[in-house]
């Protein structure tokens, strides 16, 4: 006869299983996530200097409009804007990020730059 505290433990190691089964662990898929006004899309996080002058190719090769005067740069891990032609300069002051979660900001361009580390889902490259 099962006892209450057994079918808890067998249920606890269900979930487990279950987490680990849909959890890829051990990778961590870090991306940016680049918002340009009503268009968001991931683009790769390769050390190198870019800009959004004219069309941005996401992750996937699809090209966005993006037209905006914004140079940034990964370089050492670390992603930071250089330049911006927007008023008040927050995003060319702001700290270069290199964490999940983080994010550089251009209000006056509608742009944002967001580090994403959440997983691609698998079969979309
Ligand atoms: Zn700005």
């Amino acid at each position: 006869m099962f006892r209450i505290a057994d079918i808890l433990v067998i249920l606890f190691f269900l979930v487990i299983s279950i987490v680990l089964i849909f959890k890829p662990y051990g990778y961590e898929a870090k991306k940016i996530l680049l918002v340009i006004e009503q268009d968001s899309f991931y683009i790769p996080y390769k050390e190198g200097e870019y800009n959004l002058y004219s069309k941005v190719k996401d992750l996937y090769g699809k090209e966005h409009p993006a037209y905006k005067s914004i140079d940034y740069t990964i370089k050492d891990n670390k992603l930071r804007v250089i330049h911006s032609d927007c008023a008040n300069q927050v995003c060319v002051n702001t700290p270069a990020i290199s964490k999940c979660g983080e994010a550089v900001i251009c209000a006056p361009n509608k742009v944002a730059f967001i580090i994403d580390c959440q997983n691609i889902l698998k079969g979309s490259k």
